[in-house]
This record gives C-alpha cells, sequence and structure tokens, in this order.
C-alpha cells in the first residue's frame, strides 16, 4: 500500500507516493496538481536517501582534546546539552544561547523551535536559513502588498499570462516540472522573457534572454518603467484606485533613459525597447523573480522595482498576471511564517508587536512580558557568535552552515569559537562535524508534518517509512530539552497536535493557519492559507493600496578591480539540492563536484581549457575547481555551483539594509590558471 506524500527537497512540493517501509520506491501521484505524476530527478531518486551507510543512528560527543567521537544515550546527550545551555546563560544570560533554524523543517518544527527559543530558552538569539533565501522578496512583498505569500495565485496561472517576466530564476533547472506551465504558455502563444547573465535551460526555452551585468536587474526595471511611462502604456485608472506612490516612482524613473540602462546593465537599449513594447500591449503580464534578483545587497529594492513594474500596468491581482516570488527552500514559505525568524512570532505575526505577543503568550500559557524581543538576523547572529557580547551556545536544526553560509570561512571561525555547538541531522555534514554533540533525528518520510509550497500550499508530508531504530524527532529533541530547561510551557511531540496548536497561535495573524487541518489537506490535495488567489479586490494594507516605493539603483557591494576584474555568482545544479547534506550522498544523483563554469572569451584570456583547473579568489577566499568552458555566459563573469564547500568562502557577506540578506549572488573574483 503506497502512501501519499511529497519530495524531501525544493518549494515546488512535488507530490509523490512512496511504497515500503524500509526501502522505499517512488512511484508518481498524478491526482496531486502541483506537478500531476511529474518529477525532477532529484524526486525520482529521493528513496536513495534511505540505506546509506553514512546515517547517524546514535547521538555523538565529541572530545574536543582529542577530537574523537563516542555514543552516548540519548539522556546522557541530552543532559550535557542542558547542562551547555545552563551554563552559558549563566555566564550572561539568555541571549548567550543561539539557535539555527532552516527552511526545509516542517510547519511544526518551526514553530516548535521559535516557542523553545521563547520560551524555554527565553532568548531573543534566533533566525535560519531562509534569511538567505527568499528574506527580500518577503520584505518587498510586505512593503508593497502588506503581506507576504511567495505567489499569491497558483503555479499553474503561468500559462494563462501573455508575457511571463523571470527575473533571475532557473527554474527549468531548479524545479524541472514546473517548466511545463512555460511550454504550455508558449504554446498557447504567450511569451516567455529570461533575464539571467547565463544562458541558462529556462533561457532556452525563452522567445527573449537578457543578459544583464550581474548585480543590475534593479537598473533594468527602472529603465523598463521609464519606457512603459514614456509611452503611455501604464494603466491610469488601476494606479488611482489601487495603489499610493505612483507620482514619486514615476520621477524616480525619469532619468532612466535607456543608454543610461544599457550602460550600467550592458543591456543594450533596443533589447530593452523590445522587452518594453512586448509588455506595453500584453492584456496580461506576469513577473516572477527568484534568488538572481533577491540575493543582493540590493535585493529587496529590485524586488520593489520588478513590483512597480508589475503595478503600473494594473496587473497584481488579476488573474493570469501580476508578481510572484518563485520560492526555493522546500518549506521556505512556511518557515517564515511561524516563529523562527529573529523578528517573527507564530501566524507571521512581528515579534514587537504588543498584541501579538498577548495573543500567542496567551496561547503558550506564558505572560507576554516573558517574550524576548527580536534578535540578530542570520548571518549577524553567525557573525556574533564566540565574541564577548554575542551568544557561546548554538542550537542548530535543518542547516548545514559550514557549506551555505556566505564568507564561510569567517563563520566556521565563529561555529568553532562557541563553548557548546549542538547539530540535530540525520548525517555528520561539514556542520556536524564542528559539533560538541550531535543529535540524529528522523527524516523526511520517516516522520509527519506539513509544508507550505511555494503557492502558500499547505501540503501534508505523511510518514511512509519506519526510521532506524535510535534515532528521534526533532519535535522529540524541542521536548526533551524542554523538558530538562524546566519549561512552564508543554511541547507536544504528536505532529498533529503541534499543528493544532501552531492554528491557534496563528489564528488572527497575517498567515492564519487556524481553519487547516490535516484531514483537510488530505481531502483537498493541499490547502491556501488567505485564498487560493489574493489581491483580487484588496491588498492588505489598512486601505487595501498597494504601495509603490522609489527605488534607486545601487550595484553591487563589490564592482570588478584591477585584483578582482569579474564578477562572480553562483547557483544550482540540476542533480544537488542546497549544501548536498542529502543529495551528495544519494547514489544514483551525479556528483561531478563543484565547477568554475567561464566564457571562451575569458578562459582564452588566462590560458585555461576545458576541464583544466582553475582557481577562483575573491576578498575573502579562494577555491579551485575544474573549468567549464560554455559560450553561454558573459564574458565579465564566473559561476560556481553552491552545493559542495568553497563557492561560500569566496561570497559577500554585504546585507541588504530591508531583508538582512547576504550578497550571495554577485562579488569581485579573480580566476587564473592553477598552477
Ligand atoms: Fe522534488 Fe523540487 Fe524536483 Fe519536485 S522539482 S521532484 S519538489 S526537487
Amino acid at each position: 500500500m503506497a502512501t501519499e506524500t511529497h519530495c524531501p527537497y525544493c518549494s515546488l512540493q512535488c507530490g509523490m507516493r512512496l511504497a515500503g517501509r524500509r526501502t522505499p520506491e517512488v512511484s508518481a501521484w498524478e491526482e496531486f496538481p502541483v506537478n500531476q505524476g511529474a518529477l525532477c530527478r532529484k524526486g525520482w531518486a529521493a528513496a536513495g536517501l534511505y540505506g546509506g551507510r553514512e546515517r547517524l543512528t546514535s547521538p555523538l560527543v565529541r572530545d574536543r582534546g582529542t577530537g574523537e567521537w563516542s555514543a552516548v544515550s540519548w539522556d546522557d546527550a541530552l543532559d550535557r546539552v542542558a547542562d551547555g545551555i545552563r551554563a552559558a546563560q549563566a555566564s550572561g544570560g539568555p541571549d548567550r544561547v543561539a539557535v539555527f533554524g532552516g527552511g526545509g523543517l516542517t510547519n511544526e518544527k518551526a514553530y516548535a523551535l521559535g516557542k523553545l527559543a521563547r520560551v524555554a530558552l527565553g532568548t531573543s538569539q534566533i533566525d535560519y536559513n531562509g534569511r538567505w533565501c527568499m528574506s527580500s522578496a518577503a520584505s518587498a512583498g510586505i512593503r508593497a502588498f502588506g503581506l507576504d505569500r511567495g505567489l499569491p495565485f497558483p503555479l499553474v496561472d503561468v500559462e494563462e499570462t501573455d508575457v511571463l517576466v523571470l527575473v533571475g530564476s532557473n527554474l527549468a533547472e531548479t524545479m524541472p516540472p514546473a517548466a511545463r506551465h512555460l511550454d504550455r504558455l508558449r504554446e498557447r502563444g504567450g511569451k516567455v522573457v529570461v533575464i539571467d547573465p547565463r544562458r541558462t535551460p529556462t533561457a532556452d526555452r525563452a522567445d527573449l534572454h537578457l543578459q544583464p551585468v550581474p548585480g543590475t536587474d534593479l537598473a533594468l526595471a527602472l529603465g523598463l518603467l521609464h519606457l512603459l511611462a514614456a509611452a503611455g502604456a501604464v494603466d491610469p485608472a488601476y494606479l488611482a484606485e489601487r495603489t499610493t506612490g505612483w507620482e514619486d516612482v514615476r520621477d524616480s524613473v525619469a532619468s532612466w533613459w535607456p543608454e543610461r540602462v544599457e550602460r550600467v546593465t550592458g543591456i543594450e537599449a533596443h533589447e530593452l525597447r523590445a522587452l518594453a513594447a512586448m509588455l506595453g500591449r500584453s492584456p496580461r503580464v506576469m513577473v516572477l523573480t527568484a534568488r538572481g534578483a533577491e540575493q543582493h545587497s540590493t535585493g529587496s529594492d529590485t524586488v520593489l522595482a520588478w513590483i512597480n513594474v508589475a503595478l503600473a500596468l494594473g496587473m497584481v491581482g488579476r488573474r493570469g498576471a501580476g508578481y510572484g516570488c518563485l520560492t526555493g527552500q522546500g518549506n521556505g514559505q512556511g518557515g517564515r511564517e511561524h516563529g523562527q525568524k529573529a523578528d517573527q512570532l507564530p501566524g507571521y505575526r512581528r515579534i514587537d508587536d504588543p498584541a501579538a505577543r498577548a495573543h500567542v503568550a496567551g496561547v503558550w500559557g506564558v505572560e507576554p512580558d516573558s517574550l524576548p524581543g527580536p534578535g540578530r538576523s542570520a548571518y549577524e547572529l553567525l557573525d556574533a557568535l564566540g565574541t564577548p557580547d554575542g551568544p557561546s551556545a548554538l542550537l542548530v536544526l535543518g542547516s548545514n552552515i559550514v557549506v551555505s553560509a556566505p564568507r564561510a570561512t569567517h563563520v566556521t571561525s565563529r561555529l568553532e569559537a562557541l563553548d557548546l555547538l549542538v547539530v540535530c541531522d540525520i548525517v555528520m555534514s561539514e556542520t556536524a562535524a564542528l559539533a560538541d554533540v550531535v543529535l540524529p533525528v528522523t527524516q523526511w518520510a520517516e516522520e509527519t508534518g506539513t509544508m507550505t509550497n511555494l503557492e502558500g500550499r499547505v501540503v501534508l508530508r505523511q510518514r511512509a517509512v519506519t526510521p532506524p531504530s535510535g534515532v528521534r524527532s526533532d519535535l522529540e529533541v524541542i521536548a526533551g530539552l524542554a523538558e530538562r530547561l524546566g519549561s512552564a510551557a508543554s511541547f507536544p511531540t504528536d505532529p498533529e497536535e503541534v499543528f493544532a496548536e501552531l492554528g491557534r497561535a496563528s489564528a488572527g495573524g497575517p498567515a492564519d493557519y487556524s481553519a487547516i487541518t490535516y484531514d483537510r489537506i488530505r481531502d483537498e490535495k493541499g490547502v491556501f492559507w488567505g485564498g487560493e488567489r489574493l489581491f483580487a479586490d484588496a491588498f492588505a494594507h489598512p486601505d487595501g493600496r498597494a504601495r509603490m516605493h522609489a527605488v534607486e539603483h545601487r550595484g553591487a557591494a563589490e564592482q570588478p578591480c584591477a585584483d578582482y576584474p569579474v564578477h562572480l555568482t553562483t547557483g544550482r545544479v540540476l542533480a544537488q539540492y542546497q549544501s548536498g547534506a542529502q543529495t551528495r550522498r544519494v547514489r544514483s544523483l551525479p556528483d561531478d563536484g563543484p565547477f568554475v563554469e567561464l566564457h571562451p572569451l575569458l578562459a582564452g584570456r588566462i590560458g585555461v581549457g576545458q576541464g583544466d583547473v582553475v582557481r577562483v579568489a575573491t576578498r575573502r577566499g579562494e577555491m579551485t575547481a575544474p573549468a567549464k568552458v560554455v559560450p553561454t555566459i558573459r564574458p565579465d563573469t564566473v559561476f560556481v555551483p553552491f552545493h559542495w564547500v568553497g563557492a561560500n568562502r569566496l561570497t559577500n557577506d554585504a546585507l541588504d539594509p530591508a531583508s538582512r540578506m547576504p550578497e550571495f549572488k554577485v562579488c569581485a573574483a579573480s580566476v587564473v590558471a592553477h598552477a
């Protein structure tokens, strides 16, 4: 008997069936609407996560003197962690203990982790790796619409638009089942525009591909809106009735002539005019951004600029049109709604809102004043570890920081400066290898929990596989720690019970899950929070209008110079996912290691041929990898995939002022043949 569940990886959360309690087999679940039975290579190979020799099945503690690992009982491990937490707190108060979560954790885990931090630990120091994924789009969405839901409509609506503009998305490679919608759109006669410094498999499907200088998507949007306004292509009635701020925005783009845009972005004026003409004459335009546009120190403003384009055309709230963000991580959406963010309480409530604090404290059975205030954002939290004013103990769930953090060598040194590092994981990840205590936990289909996909559809990942003996769920770990720390609140371990409590805590908040139940999710094959389509009649600001924000192009924090003459950008490849802690261990997925993609002109200039080892260096570190010489990338740019240790030693920790998103997507680098 097969169980209906969902893929362990990305935000599409494709439905699949799993049969076999110990060595499962994946089969298609055609009735699940998002992917209709289609899976990408990673999804078909997901059962390879089971049966690996590297699976941890016993708590481990590390002797700092010898570096040796010893297996210990669960009681011993949790006692040590609780003792370490108490010691850290005794040395400087609750904020000496920090918690770092992940955008792949279920809603139940994200919620319980936030509650653990605020109630059992009393610390403000909690954030998660989703800060590095969608936070710029989230910040912009809240400012513009009053609400952040990645896609405010089902993904299938893509097929109904007339022009789809993908800004910094390579969905054909990162979530291949979604690419069917592009194909169907084009079969209908619709157009696809891709804006990306690389000609990716997604760009290969495009009717128009613009290849701007990395970090200049904002200037491109300003120039586009300049042309649309000049051509009278904006929708005055919509702007008057449904938005505020248009006059300021119109004035702010007045000086962004196509020739100026060309100087900044490298996009020739005639290409920009072609795009403006395409958009100006289309009844329905949809703009979707992803990490390529968002992971910048100007990411929030970049998204706001593209939202301005969609609003000016009168598209947002219309069916088959509008703006959306293509979330990346499996529970990137739900993970940012239920309290593992530094500034947030469940239901997407703000932690500095007295009414929100009172409501959530009531559900938790504690005094509102006992809840801490906002803490540090993800990178700032890691940067503070082991410093005189920072946390000296860290609990990590669902994140492989050593591979995925920007300026990773520095972050690794901060982890090494801790008095106590505790990592919950399924394998000895690069981060777990630095820990004092590693707690082996259940994974994916060994446990039940909800995920919220990129459309805001809450889905149920049902348990289908028997976990190995010796492991515990993250919920059990959280409850075990809370009990040892004498928590005033109870921490249930049954996921459905946790979900019901999450619903009560979120009730009345921007992301209200109170009407969603496991039974409804099963019956309806996923339930959209807030409704299937948002903003048809009103936006979530008190006056119902969207806010347009005049934003300025600032450029990347680091520009090429004599020592670092090219742009470095990073991203994903088809067969791997995020830090690779899972996919690199699936034997049926190819793991060819990192590579450095560069243009033949650049390769020729530095005397490098296909497969030769090159050294890429930035102000923060260096790495070596074989050259992949392709004509599909800009000659002034190199690309490195981030699934292996290396890429993030190079990336820049400059932060977006609004979202605190690091500038993963562009920095200045040198590339030379490796001696
Ligand atoms: Fe899994 Fe994403 Fe692939 Fe779907 S597209 S099978 S959710 S990795």
